[in-house]
């Protein structure tokens, strides 16, 4: 499996952080795990077109997650590229039907898929739950952020390995439970030690869900500003020993 971050970072612009997402390259399919606004960009910029993402998957639908979801459905319908013809599977918490309906309400035909198929699945949001892709599943677990909130862990069936993605959270031991054991944790750790927001994490707490867990490498990701200006890691390094890492958009990591 290999990681690329499209997206390290959050709701603030930035020219170093575009807002959240993950491409993820596992079993011969491309997956892009949240899409904030600025992704479409940045899969061009690292040669990922549009009709070479398989699935579509949200841990939650704030803006900073999900925003280019309708460009790049609006992409798949007008790329000047080859038309897309290979289904695209959307994956998403319990609502997010109702979400993306929304968004084809407001813009019509011109966000509905042309010449392909879209399968939509719901992951529950009031528990554990499991989607079985083509070679690789999709568990999930609920966060604490919004209603709609999932952790989501990438496995590939036929290495065994897996990627586990937080999302937005707070301390949730639905996340250590989620990540037990996995080859990553890409854990957001949106503000400093000094500086803690409601519904996220800080570092010692992203150090205590990644030691509970027993995954084998952290990566930190979804930095608001002032964590560039902040020591991350000793507070972190209290309760984690592992393998650390902190995202970069561009960053690449082979599991
Ligand atoms: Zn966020
Ligand atoms: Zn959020």
């Amino acid at each position: 499996m290999e990681l690329l971050v499209t997206g390290s970072g959050t709701a603030v612009p930035s020219v170093r952080r575009c807002a959240a997402g993950y491409s993820l390259a596992v079993a011969g399919q491309r997956l892009q795990i949240d899409s904030g606004p600025g992704t479409m960009r940045q899969l061009a910029r690292f040669g990922i077109a549009p009709e070479q993402v398989d699935c579509l998957c949200y841990t939650h639908t704030h803006p900073d997650h999900v925003a280019d979801l309708v460009p790049f459905l609006f992409a798949s319908r007008y790329g000047q590229t080859e038309p897309r013809t290979r289904p695209l599977a959307v994956v998403g918490g319990r609502g997010f039907g109702a979400f993306l309906a929304a968004q084809q309400a407001v813009y019509g035909h011109w966000l509905e898929p042309d010449g392909f198929a879209l399968h939509l699945h719901e992951l529950a949001t009031d528990g554990a739950d499991r989607w079985a892709g083509d070679g690789f599943c999709i568990a999930s677990r609920p966060m604490r952020h919004i209603a709609t909130s999932v952790g989501l862990r990438v496995e590939e069936v036929a290495t065994g390995r897996s990627i586990c993605f937080s999302g937005d959270t707070e301390f949730t031991d639905e996340l250590v439970r989620l990540a037990a054991g996995t080859d990553l944790l890409v854990c957001e750790c949106a503000n400093p030690e000094a500086a803690p927001m409601a519904g996220h994490l800080i570092p010692s707490q992203a150090g205590r869900i990644a030691a509970a867990s027993g995954c084998k490498a952290l990566l930190l990701t979804h930095f608001y500003p002032p964590c560039d200006e902040a020591d991350l890691i000793t507070p972190l390094r209290r309760h984690y020993a592992g393998p650390l890492m902190l995202a970069e958009d561009g960053l690449r990591v082979v599991v």
